[in-house]
């Protein structure tokens, strides 16, 4: 893939990213107005246990998707040294096929599985 692409494919998935970033930053927010909001008698609360399993899910989505982001910095930042494409484990060529499906892939597609198992 040659890099002009590359860099509209990661500038896109890094703008959608940040909207999703917001998104989850105003669940974030309103899940935690619900969690200072009143007592923190969670036991004779109906709504604690849901407040807290959408406080973890949304706490665990910001992780997610700001891991995302530093992915796609990282990704961008081989566009510009020159290297993007390129396993970073094992050197060869990222096949088009992969980075289209992942732009910000990093491994090509034998050490990600490698790695995975
Ligand atoms: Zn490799």
């Amino acid at each position: 893939m040659d890099h002009t692409t590359a860099n509209e494919l990661l500038t896109a998935r890094r703008a959608e990213l940040v909207l999703e970033l917001e998104r989850v930053d105003s669940d974030l927010e309103s899940a935690r107005s619900a969690k200072t909001d009143g007592t923190d008698d969670d036991e004779h609360d109906p709504e604690g246990a849901t407040t807290s399993a959408q406080w973890s899910h949304a706490t665990g989505m910001w992780r997610s998707v700001l891991s995302q982001i530093d992915e796609v910095d990282l990704a961008l930042a081989r566009v510009r040294q020159g290297n993007y494409g390129t396993c970073i484990r094992c050197s060869r060529a990222i096949t088009d096929g992969r980075l289209e499906a992942r732009p910000a892939a990093a491994l090509c597609i034998s050490c990600a599985r490698e790695l995975s198992t």
